[in-house]
C-alpha cells in the first residue's frame, strides 16, 4: 500500500478547482472521486506533473498557469462565419458545439451569436487563458488494467466509461 503515483497507474482524486477570484469551478469529492491514468495526458499536464509521487491520504495546493491548464486564449479562434458554411439540413443555435478542421487539426467550436447570416463562434477552451488553483487529495492508488493502458484511461466509477 505504499504506492506512489506513477505512469500506468489508475489514481482516484478528490479535488476543489478554483479561479484566480476564487470563484469555485469544479469538484470531486471522496465519495465520488475522478479516475484517472497518469502518463496518459487524461488530465491537464500542470496536475499530472504535480501528483507525481504522491501517495493515498497526500493532499496538495497547485497553481497551474494557463500554458500548463487548458491554454492561452486565442483571439484568432473566435470567429465571424457566413451561415452558407453551416450544414443547411440543421437549425444552427446559440451554444450548439461543432468541430472544425484548422490547420490540419480538429478544433471544438461553440456557437455565441447569430446575427443575420452571420454566425460568431469560439474555438477557445471555456477556461483558456485562466491560472487554475487545485487543492487535491489523493483518494487511491492502483496498477491500471490491460485495457485501460490500451485505451489509454481510467475505467469503473469516476473513469471514462465502465
Ligand atoms: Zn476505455
Amino acid at each position: 500500500m505504499n504506492n506512489e503515483i506513477k505512469d500506468g497507474q489508475v489514481v482516484e482524486l478528490s479535488y476543489v478547482l478554483k479561479n484566480t477570484k476564487g470563484e469555485e469551478l469544479d469538484s470531486a469529492t471522496n465519495d465520488a472521486p475522478l479516475a484517472y491514468l497518469h502518463g496518459s495526458g487524461q488530465i491537464i499536464p500542470g496536475l499530472e506533473d504535480a501528483l507525481l509521487g504522491l501517495k493515498v491520504g497526500d493532499k496538495k495546493s497547485v497553481t497551474i498557469a494557463p500554458e500548463n491548464a487548458y491554454g492561452i486564449f486565442d483571439p484568432s479562434l473566435k470567429m465571424k462565419i457566413h451561415s452558407s458554411h453551416f450544414p443547411q439540413e440543421q437549425k444552427i443555435q446559440v451554444g450548439m458545439q461543432f468541430v472544425a478542421e484548422i490547420k490540419g487539426g480538429h478544433v471544438p467550436f461553440v456557437i455565441q451569436k447569430i446575427e443575420d447570416d452571420h454566425v460568431f463562434v469560439d474555438g477557445n477552451h471555456p477556461l483558456a487563458g485562466e491560472t487554475l488553483h487545485f487543492d487535491v487529495a489523493v483518494v487511491s492508488i492502483r496498477e491500471a488494467t490491460k485495457d485501460e493502458l490500451s485505451h489509454g484511461h481510467a475505467h469503473g466509477p469516476g473513469g471514462a466509461h465502465h
